[in-house]
C-alpha cells in the first residue's frame, strides 16, 4: 500500500511514534525514525524494520531546533530523493496548575509540541510543493479539543496544531498535498503510564468505550490518512479517543 513511499516520523523511538513507524514500514514505506535523546531505542526500531525486510534509518534531530530539522530534511532528500509522508508526532508534557506552572514549563511544551511541528512543516512543504504530492499527519490530542486542568501549555500547543493543520491544508490543497490531524485520547504509552490511578480512573469515566486506547489504534488511523484511500480527506481532525470528545 505504501511501496516506494518515503516517510519521516518524528519522535519514533518510543510510544505512538514507534508504532506508527513500524506500521508504515510494514505497509512498504521507507521510514526515517527521528528521535531526540533515545538513540538506542530509535536504532532498535530501525533494526526491527530492516530485519523484517523493510527499510529504515534512525536520525537524531530536536524538532524544536529549526537548524537541525533543516539538516534532517536535507539528509533525507540527499539519501532518499523525496518525502511522501510526514508524521509530526514528537511531543512532551510538563504538567502543572497555572499558579505553579513556570515560564520554562510553558515554553518547553510550546517549543516542542507547537514550534516543533512548524519547523517540520516549513521544511517539508518546500519539498512536497516541488513534488506536487504529499501526506502530512499531525498528532494533536483530545486535550487540545477539550482542555484539561494542569495542561494549559499542552492544550495550547495541541489546539494550535489543529489550527495549523487547517491553515496548511488550505495553503497546500491545490498542489495535491493533504494535511490532517489525529487527536488521540488516553493511549497506553510511557506518557500515560506515569498518571496516578485516580487520574486514570477519572479518565475512564469520561470514555464511552470504557478503556484506554492502544498505540495500534492510532497507527492504523495514521496509515489510512497516509494512504491513497484518504486522497479526498484534508484539513480534518480524526479523533481516536474511544468517544471521549464527541
Ligand atoms: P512518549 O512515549 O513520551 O514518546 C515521545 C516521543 O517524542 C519520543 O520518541 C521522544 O524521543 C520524542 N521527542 C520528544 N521531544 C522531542 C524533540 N524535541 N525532538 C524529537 N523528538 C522528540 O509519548 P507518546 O505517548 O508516544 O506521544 C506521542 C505523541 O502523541 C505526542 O505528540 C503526544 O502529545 C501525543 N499524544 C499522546 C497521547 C497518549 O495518551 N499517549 C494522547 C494524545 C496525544 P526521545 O525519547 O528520543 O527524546
Amino acid at each position: 500500500m505504501l511501496k516506494d513511499k518515503v516517510a519521516v516520523v518524528t519522535g519514533a523511538s518510543r510510544g505512538l511514534g514507534r508504532e506508527i513507524a513500524l506500521k508504515l514500514a510494514e505497509l512498504g514505506a521507507t521510514v526515517i525514525v527521528n528521535y531526540c535523546g533515545s538513540r538506542e531505542k530509535a536504532e532498535e526500531v530501525a533494526a526491527m524494520i530492516n530485519e523484517k525486510g523493510g527499510h529504515a534509518v534512525a536520525y537524531q534531530a530536536n524538532v524544536a531546533d529549526a537548524e537541525s530539522i533543516k539538516e534532517m530534511f536535507s539528509y533525507v532528500i540527499k539519501e532518499f530523493k523525496r518525502v511522501d509522508i510526514l508524521v509530526n508526532n514528537a511531543g512532551i508534557n510538563r504538567d502543572n496548575l497555572i499558579l505553579k506552572m513556570s515560564e520554562e514549563e510553558f515554553d518547553a511544551v510550546i517549543d516542542t509540541d507547537l514550534k516543533g511541528v512548524f519547523n517540520c512543516l516549513k521544511q517539508v512543504s518546500r519539498i512536497m510543493l516541488k513534488q506536487k504530492s504529499g501526506r502530512i499527519i499531525n498528532i494533536s490530542s483530545v486535550v487540545g479539543v477539550m482542555g484539561n486542568a494542569g495542561q494549559v501549555n499542552y492544550a495550547a500547543a495541541k489546539a494550535g496544531v489543529i489550527g495549523m493543520t487547517k491553515s496548511l491544508a488550505r495553503e497546500l490543497g491545490s498542489r495535491g498535498i493533504t494535511v490532517n490531524a489525529v487527536a488521540p485520547g488516553f493511549i497506553e504509552t510511557e506518557m500515560t503510564d506515569v498518571l496516578s490511578d485516580a487520574v486514570k480512573e477519572n479518565a475512564l469515566t469520561q470514555i464511552p468505550l470504557k478503556k484506554f486506547g492502544k498505540v495500534e489504534d492510532v497507527a492504523e488511523t495514521v496509515a489510512f490518512l497516509a494512504s491513497d484511500k484518504a486522497a479526498y480527506i484534508t484539513g480534518q481532525t480524526i479523533h481516536v479517543d474511544g468517544g471521549m470528545s464527541m
